[in-house]
């Protein structure tokens, strides 16, 4: 049975307030999620009755404090179908996991000649430290393009095969595109790069929380995301890494918490997850990641996904129905998932998000950490609205009147 979405809204205490005369109506998850009760009693309930270093200490709240963090690693572990908890290793986010496999592996394994592998519409987080760790190592960073005047054709999958030569030693994608909401077909680009021997790196901030994810049937070598798109907190996120490939990658920050034993002369390495995990890590925050994962499974992430879905077909036939309105990526509200990006003829996507705001409308206007995408669309910005599990589509109708009455605003 499907959750009553009205009931979630109750579990979002930020939810319920007014912006500027109106109801709040949040359509910027793409950017972060909003929190429920039990993530927010989870970090309070930490710091009032457990705080304490973990792995250091031998009295009860040190105990309680590391039986809470490793409980939370093994959580998470479940949440993707990690094989081992030793899988995970926490992060601030998914640029600090991207960047840690950037520097880490790349540093080990890349060389002059070696070709590193992207698509034509990342997130800065995952272009940006390739484009570094391809320049350290005399490396080449090649694209895989993007078809489609509006970016709506995803992929070029033909070209993929074309670029998938034993010179491609990494392939780096995004599960889902932050800015066109297209769904990239993951486990098939594992498969490819599999045979032609690259290590895959997947950015999934955009999709671990909004839909099932498994990282064993999607083949995958390393997967970010980050705790606070997904109900989660701030600060705290995952990189997930097969641990064969773990087991031999130097650690990219030393310190304390990731040595066996330190001389004068050097220092070895606890196995993963210690050894990428160096200095007091946010316990709390892994804690709360984990209680959200508990509330996103209890309610069922296809199930996420569907009301995702049923939102963005809603808004994609609403929004297309706008005079001079251009939406990027997918055409079909089934093949994307839930968000819309658009530009409207004559406005800046910056006015769009503040006359939003006037309505109580939070919405994102800019490039969206895509800056070279844009470029290749002929935009220098768009407004997303992206939905979450407390969305409904009355929050789309008031999201259409805003935009009407924007666009009379600027034709008159
Ligand atoms: N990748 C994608 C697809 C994103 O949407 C984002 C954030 O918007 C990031 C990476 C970076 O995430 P964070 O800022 O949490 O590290």
């Amino acid at each position: 049975m499907s959750p009553s979405w009205n009931n979630v809204r109750a579990d979002f205490p930020i939810l319920h307030q007014q912006v500027n005369g109106h109801p709040l109506v949040y359509l910027d998850n793409g950017a972060t999620s909003q929190k429920p009760r039990s993530v927010i009693d989870a970090l309070v309930r930490y710091y009032e009755r457990d705080n304490s270093n973990v792995h250091r200490g031998l009295h009860a709240l040190s105990t309680r404090a590391t039986d809470a963090y490793e409980g939370a690693r093994a959580r998470i572990a479940k949440f993707i179908n990690a094989a081992d908890p030793a899988e995970v290793l926490f992060t601030r986010g998914t640029t600090e996991s991207i960047n840690i496999v950037a520097r880490s592996w790349g540093h080990a394994h890349l060389k002059p000649g070696d070709v590193v592998l992207t698509t034509e519409f990342e997130h800065h987080s995952n272009l940006v430290p390739w484009q570094q760790a391809a320049k350290a190592a005399g490396a080449t960073l090649k694209y895989v393009p993007l078809l489609g005047a509006d970016g709506e054709g995803g992929p070029d999958l033909a070209a993929l095969d074309q670029l998938l030569t034993p010179q491609v030693k990494l392939f780096a994608f995004t599960h889902i595109s932050n800015t066109l909401g297209t769904i990239n077909p993951v486990a098939e680009f594992c498969r490819r790069a599999r045979a032609v021997g690259a290590v895959t790196v997947i950015d999934a901030a955009q999709s671990v929380g909004h839909r099932p994810l498994d990282v064993q049937q999607i083949g995958c070598d390393f997967l970010a995301f980050s705790g606070h798109k997904m109900c989660g907190p701030t600060g705290i996120g995952v990189l997930y890494g097969r641990r064969a490939l773990l087991d031999q990658l130097a650690p990219d920050e030393t310190g304390g918490g990731m040595v066996v034993q330190v001389t004068y002369e050097g220092a070895t390495w606890k196995p993963a997850p210690e050894r990428f995990e160096a200095g007091t890590p946010n316990v709390a925050g892994a804690i709360a990641l984990g209680t959200a994962c508990d509330y996103l499974d209890n309610l069922g992430r296809d199930k996420i996904a569907a009301h995702d879905t049923a939102l963005v077909t809603i808004a994609m036939e609403k929004l297309s129905a706008l005079p001079g309105i251009r939406i990027i990526g997918p055409k079909k509200g089934a093949e994307r998932s839930g968000m819309v990006s658009f530009a409207f003829e004559g406005v800046h996507a910056h006015d769009v998000v503040t006359f939003a705001d006037e309505d109580g409308i939070a919405l994102r206007g800019g490039h969206h950490c895509n800056q070279p995408l844009m470029r290749k669309l002929g935009l220098t910005s768009t407004t997303r609205a992206s939905f979450y599990l407390y969305n409904t589509p009355e929050e789309i109708d008031r999201l259409v009147k805003s935009l009407q009455r924007i666009q009379k605003f600027f034709a008159g």
